[in-house]
């Protein structure tokens, strides 16, 4: 089992300015920081971060809401972090998600739901490299 996870702080959150308020959240659950920074993708790097996605109805929609404004992408660590983060964040629909997740606290809807969190070890591994040089993951 990998200690690593991945997230995005989305588009919606970001222009909201929420940043803060769930970086707190994170790091009080206790994940480390390994990597961060705020960046901006285009139509054609979002397609490809969420290409498991593309035979999805809502693909189209979630490539334009993620390059429609700054995320901030991060590598996190802590034991469990998969698992745990999936918790932290709660459920993709914030109207599912537990009463203190950081959707149910964030989110507006299913698809502009505030942040990402890798689903799987590999994923992790793959989507932290996709944003990430080794030079810049501490
Ligand atoms: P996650 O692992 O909880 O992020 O959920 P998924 O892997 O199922 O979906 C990836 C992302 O696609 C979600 O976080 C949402 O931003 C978006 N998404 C999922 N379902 C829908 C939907 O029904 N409509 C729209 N517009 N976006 C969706």
């Amino acid at each position: 089992m990998s200690n690593i996870t991945f997230t995005m702080i989305k588009p919606d959150a970001v222009k909201a300015g929420h940043i803060g308020g769930i970086l707190d959240k994170i790091c009080a659950a206790g994940f480390r920081i390994k990597a961060m920074k705020m960046t901006k993708l285009s139509m054609e790097t979002a397609g490809k971060f969420y290409e498991v996605h593309s035979a999805r109805p809502f693909y189209g929609e979630l490539c334009e809401f993620m390059s429609s404004g700054h995320i901030v992408a991060a590598i996190l660590e802590k034991d469990n972090a998969i698992a745990d983060f999936r918790t932290l964040i709660g459920a993709t629909n914030p109207a599912e998600a537990a009463e203190g997740t950081i959707r149910k606290m964030y989110a507006t809807s299913i698809g502009e739901n505030a942040v990402h969190g890798s689903d799987s070890d590999d994923n992790a591994i793959i989507e932290g490299n996709f944003f990430f040089s080794g030079l810049e993951k501490f």
